[in-house]
């Protein structure tokens, strides 16, 4: 049996440019590179990839693999398969990661089931068991209830997909050396069964979300429409973009654009404000790059507070009116709003 060598990520390009998700992924990968002691390969597929391909070196990629082809531009899953299969088949990763965007969503399993191998999808955490050099793949399992911890330990690559914005990309440090291959690709893996047709950008708040510095997170502890509606004011006032948790969008409180989570958006915002929500692993796996989160929750054992840095235990049924009087009071003082004190 040939022995599996390197971790690989799959980096994406949007209309031959770099997607920032490509920057997480290498931060993923570099932690378990340097546990195995071995390669971080990125692959790129499309086109217009090579020339920025030193950025990727710059951020942990000790080589960068470019499958350029203006049929490429952009992603199709059938040409996609083919290429990256032909690719592994060839140099046999021992882990294969790819983001859980549409791409990786679409390409990763087809690629395992074509590979004979298995796959862990959406997962939080990755680590290399220091005895076996296997991947631990952690995801939440039934109902979110707790935190499964999967291997593979018969068949290569290992292969996980990771949510964006689930991890910040390392800094960039341009004095890194490595390798940029560019690969020859062989034309009839390029057919597809697919036309494309066109693109619409989704337009929807959702891509705010992810942008935002600031998120006002509201959960089923609001306890009534009215109270979660105010999140938005209270957002307004904040300079930031309302979220929500999965109950309270399935009680019809925020459209599904607003939630945060495993079935939802991962956001990665400078303060996150966890309003009612009790910080469930599903809700966590969204939210856990924030980098300061502010939780108020009635319940002092409530799991929100185990990844809280700032904790208040209170009723929001009391504390919410209070705290908007406050910012429309300091607005008409101050013309701003900050915290509210
Ligand atoms: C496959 C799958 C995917 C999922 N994906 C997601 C996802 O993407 N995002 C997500 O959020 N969930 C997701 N879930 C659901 C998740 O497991 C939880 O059920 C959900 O996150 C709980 O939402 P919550 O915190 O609003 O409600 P609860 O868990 O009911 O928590 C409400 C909290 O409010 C507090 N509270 C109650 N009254 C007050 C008050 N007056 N003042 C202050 N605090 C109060 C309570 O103490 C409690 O901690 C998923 C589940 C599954 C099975």
């Amino acid at each position: 049996m040939t022995v599996a060598r390197g971790v690989w990520v799959l980096g994406e390009q949007r209309n031959g440019r770099i997607h920032p998700v490509s920057y997480e992924l290498l931060a993923w990968g570099r932690a378990l590179a340097d546990d195995l002691h071995v390669y971080l390969e990125c692959v790129m597929v499309g086109t217009g990839i090579t020339a920025a391909a030193k950025s990727l070196i710059a951020h942990g990629a000790d080589r960068v693999r470019c499958l350029e082809h203006s049929e490429l531009l952009t992603f199709r899953v059938d040409p996609y398969a083919r290429i990256v299969e032909s690719l592994v088949r060839e140099h046999q990763p021992e882990i294969l990661l790819a983001a859980a965007t549409t791409m990786g969503r679409t390409l990763m399993p087809v690629l395992a089931a074509h590979l004979h191998t298995g796959l862990t999808a959406d997962c939080t955490g990755l680590s290399i068991d220091p005895n076996e050099r296997l991947l631990l793949q952690t995801r939440p399992a039934i109902g979110g209830n707790v935190l499964a911890t999967i291997k593979t330990p018969e068949h290569r690559p290992q292969m996980a997909t990771v949510h964006p914005k689930a991890r910040r990309p390392l800094a960039a440090d341009p004095s890194r050396v490595g390798e940029i291959v560019v690969e020859t690709i062989d034309e009839s893996l390029l057919g597809s069964r697919v036309l494309r047709l066109g693109f619409e950008e989704d337009l929807t708040m959702a891509s705010s979300l992810q942008d935002a510095e600031l998120i006002v997170a509201g959960g089923r502890g609001l306890r009534t429409a009215k109270r979660f509606s105010d999140l938005f004011e209270i957002a307004a006032h904040l300079g930031g973009v309302v979220g929500a948790s999965r109950c309270a969008v399935d009680l019809g409180w925020a459209s599904h654009a607003h939630q945060v989570g495993l079935s939802g958006k991962s956001v990665s915002p400078t303060t996150y404000i966890a309003l009612g929500i009790s910080g469930s692993p599903n809700h966590l796996a969204g939210m856990s790059s924030a980098e300061r989160v502010i939780a108020i929750n009635s319940d002092a054992d409530a799991p929100i507070f185990q990844v809280a840095d700032v904790g208040l235990v209170a009723d929001l049924a009391d504390l919410l009116p209070r705290w908007l009087d406050r910012l429309r009071a300091r607005k008409r003082r101050d013309g701003q709003g900050g915290l509210g004190g």
